[in-house]
């Protein structure tokens, strides 16, 4: 049992409360009330002040403040769109997924409230290609819910109308980044836009656009409906609330977890992850916030899961994507599994990612096979210092991370696989 129990869940009330997927049981839970009484009985300065009181962040991965980022929307130009970032593409998450299967009414409620606070009629939920199940359920719990009136025109008799289309990606990763999202959206090549404009001012269309994540909109109903105080009693101070956390690898009990933003490392894989699947094979190290995070060892286990002790520790929670290995794994096969992905999902935009990621890779794959050279190591570095900062938007700069993390944490290992070779 975990040692800090989660007084309630908040994003996953699947967990809670059976078959909440279903429309019927999703109302019979006080579903949509909240829409209605934010649309009824609040100003959208009101949703936007309770949501910044809460102390909400985004959960995509930056940790941005939701209800400062509804703010920087102008009011005086219009239309504004709301755009929801389902495209969930990380290696290792897979907890929007739960949402959008288990708990899609929370999620579309969410983007009601949130699209009366910006001012927003329309909103896309931008899904992963690869992801048709979602998309088509999705689509069909949108019906229903606009054959009840709770989505569509003239919401509870306030003539206000918000309505929701879902977008199917073609599956690439670069469009989970903000601005290629959008791009892709537009029917154009999804590859980064250069900020600023910044999407709040000019994102679809040119017009003001907030892009939120999936999890990000599912908590605001909760927030709407219990307040920004009891939201504050869950998490820290900095990071309040909770965090949908997948986490995979070598422990006994991989899959999604709810937890109070807060908990230790340790905590989260020994006490609610299970541990470690086998007893001979101990950790050896850890990719906290999905592939694109610096990774952290057993020195780390202590450090509390927010957005600002991961980051003080050079890392990052990210979007809740935690993949712990144990010894079984050669550092050099997980780095060039990691850059070969990053490879992989280069939009080919700026020459520093593109040529980059093609280098890291040739490198590590020397290595693995057996062919590395004297001075790899110093190459890969050096290759790693040519892209970190150079490159046109966070990609580039991600598949440094398993360079840095593997030479910074396991040196004598990588040096002793090149030895090995001559
Ligand atoms: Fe594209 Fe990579 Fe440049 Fe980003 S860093 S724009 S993914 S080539």
């Amino acid at each position: 049992m975990p040692k800090t129990e989660l007084k309630e869940y908040i994003v996953m009330r699947n967990r809670e409360i059976e078959n909440i997927r279903d429309l019927d049981v999703y109302l019979a839970n006080g579903g949509y009330s909240m829409a209605k009484q934010a649309l009824t009985s609040m100003t959208p300065a009101a949703i936007i002040d309770e949501v910044k009181k809460s102390g909400l962040r985004g959960r995509g991965g930056a940790g941005f403040p939701t209800g400062v980022k509804w703010s920087f929307v102008p009011k005086e130009l219009n239309p504004k769109y709301l755009v929801v970032n389902a495209d969930e593409s990380e290696p290792g998450t897979f907890n929007n997924h739960e949402i959008i299967d288990e708990n899609p009414h929370q999620l579309l409620e969410g983007i009601v409230i949130s699209a009366f606070a910006i001012g927003a009629h329309v909103a896309y939920i931008y899904i992963r290609g690869e992801f048709a199940y979602g998309a088509r359920f999705l689509e069909q719990k949108i019906a229903e819910a606009r054959a009840r009136g709770l989505i569509g025109k003239n919401l509870f008799g306030t003539g206000y109308d918000v309505e929701i289309y879902v977008h199917r990606g073609a599956g690439a990763y670069i469009c989970g980044e903000e601005t290629a999202l959008l791009e892709s959206l537009e029917g154009k090549i999804g590859q980064p836009r250069l900020k600023p404009p910044f999407p709040a001012v000019a994102g679809l269309y040119a017009k003001p656009t907030v892009v939120n994540n999936v999890e990000t909109l599912t908590n605001v109903p909760r927030i709407i409906e219990k307040g920004a105080d009891w939201f504050r009693s869950f998490g820290t101070e900095k990071s309040p609330g909770t965090k949908a956390v997948s986490i995979s690898g070598h422990v006994k009990n991989p899959g999604n977890y709810e937890i109070p933003l807060g908990i230790t490392i340790r905590e989260f894989i020994f006490d609610w992850a299970g541990g470690m699947r086998d007893p001979n094979l101990p950790l050896k190290f850890i990719i906290p916030g999905g592939a694109s995070s610096n990774w952290l060892t057993e020195q780390h286990l202590d450090l509390p899961m927010t957005w600002d002790d991961m980051a003080a520790a050079g890392t990052m929670l990210g979007s809740g994507a935690m993949v712990v290995l144990d010894t079984s794994v050669p550092v050099v096969r997980a780095a060039l599994k990691v850059d070969e992905f990053f490879k992989h999902e280069s939009c080919g935009k700026c020459s520093p990612c593109r040529e980059g990621t093609h280098f890291l890779v040739k490198v590590w794959e020397r290595i693995d096979e057996g062919h590395g050279r004297v001075g790899d190591i110093e190459l890969l570095a050096d290759v790693g210092k040519q892209m970190l900062g150079k490159c046109f938007c966070p990609l580039g700069d991600s598949s440094v991370s398993a360079v840095n993390s593997a030479i910074k944490f396991f040196r004598p290992e990588l040096d002793a696989a090149i030895d090995a070779q001559h």
